[in-house]
């Protein structure tokens, strides 16, 4: 992270994260890919694998576990109760939601127990806020950092991985990420963050992962006062002059958003923290021991979490699906007939 903030600089696509999203989607739509968003999946549908002599795979007591897949998935049902019917399913939801919730009990590979060993990675406290004025004050990036580091660290993460939720505490003052996106997407750009005369904020507070931070009125309210203190700290330290009196709209998301509204395990932004036992091929496998069919891409699997590796992942899927088993990465773009190629090799 270090190297690549200070080394290779910090990027930005100009309208900011979500025009990465439409591009991907524009891509797909390109190659012919159906796009369905709002679709809240509630179960992955399997059916038992047969044995050749007839037997269902897999349920005998004391089987290896992962020896064979139990099941091959045969589609996903939707919250309104319609069932997508398909040979293969890729989750890319965060992976306790997907073992815990979307399989039927005894066919996941990483059951609740299991996680009670694992460490999560941080939560985030998100300002969003529109201010009036200019802000020259603030570059596009900054990063913030507390006197007593260690301190800073032992409130969000605990003692070790795996701390009880008991353990963390909300840190005050707090390192802190600030972006002024309305540095670079000015309001006479193209794509305007915020309209003349005022600047689009964004602060990224690392903080516990807790689920129940955010859950109730109460506990949103306390978030909003902390979302004020963490401005002050920002007005202070950058010498901006009354920044949270300017503020004309905001938005503070907390963990137990994370947790609600796109189902992250403890409400944790990052997933599984990035020890060494949880990292790269360390991490959980892309494809399920227990269900024919079922792959998983995204911050749960390997190699691990942020952008450039939750592509990875897709790529790791992607390959597998093709029956690429190379090393490499997949030439881009595809050479006539790679497809095709890869496909024989599945089949073969
Ligand atoms: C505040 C913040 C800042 C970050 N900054 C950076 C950064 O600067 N650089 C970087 O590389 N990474 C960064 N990351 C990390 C990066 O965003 C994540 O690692 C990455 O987005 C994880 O991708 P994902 O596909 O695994 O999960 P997500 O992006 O969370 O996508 C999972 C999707 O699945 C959906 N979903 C969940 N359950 C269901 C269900 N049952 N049915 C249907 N859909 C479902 C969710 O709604 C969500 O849309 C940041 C993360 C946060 C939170």
């Amino acid at each position: 992270m270090s190297h690549l903030d200070l080394g290779d600089g910090v990027l930005y696509p100009r309208g900011g994260m979500f025009t990465l999203i439409e591009a991907v989607e524009k891509l797909a739509r390109d190659a012919g890919v159906a796009v369905r968003t709002g679709a809240d999946v509630v179960a992955i549908e399997t059916e038992p694998v047969r044995s050749e002599h007839g037997g269902v795979r897999g349920l005998v007591a004391g089987r290896i576990p992962g020896s064979r897949p139990r099941a091959r998935v045969s589609g996903v049902q939707l919250a309104d109760g319609e069932v997508i019917p398909a040979d293969v399913v890729v989750s890319g939801a965060d992976r306790f939601h997907t073992e815990t919730e979307l399989l039927a009990p005894g066919l996941a590979d990483h059951p609740a127990a299991s996680w009670e060993r694992r460490g999560p990675g941080i939560s985030a406290l998100l300002v969003m806020a529109g201010v009036r004025g200019e802000l020259p004050e603030l570059p596009h990036h900054s990063l913030f950092f507390t006197h007593d580091w260690p301190q800073n660290f032992a409130d969000v993460l605990g003692d070790g991985p795996g701390s009880p939720v008991a353990d963390l505490q909300v840190p005050l003052p707090a390192s802190l990420y600030v972006s002024r996106t309305s540095a670079t997407d000015t309001a006479t750009s193209d794509t305007p963050a915020a309209p003349a005369g005022h600047e689009n904020i964004f602060v990224l507070v690392p903080f516990p992962a807790d689920e129940r931070l955010g859950a109730n009125g109460a506990s949103q309210e306390r978030l909003e006062a902390l979302a004020d203190a963490y401005l002050e700290q920002v007005g202070a330290w950058a010498g901006i002059p009354d920044l949270v009196g300017r503020v004309v709209t905001r938005r503070v998301v907390g963990p137990a958003h994370f947790h609600q509204d796109l189902h992250a395990w403890r409400g944790t932004a990052l997933g599984m923290e990035h020890t060494l036992r949880q990292s790269a091929m360390m991490r959980l496998g892309n494809r399920s021991r227990r269900v024919d069919g079922l792959f998983h891409v995204g911050g749960g699997t390997i190699p691990g979490v942020g952008l450039p590796m939750c592509v990875i992942s897709a790529e790791l899927v992607a390959k597998q699906l093709l029956g690429e088993t190379s090393s490499r990465p997949l030439p881009t773009p595809l050479r006539p007939g790679f497809l095709d190629a890869s496909r024989r090799r599945t089949r073969a």
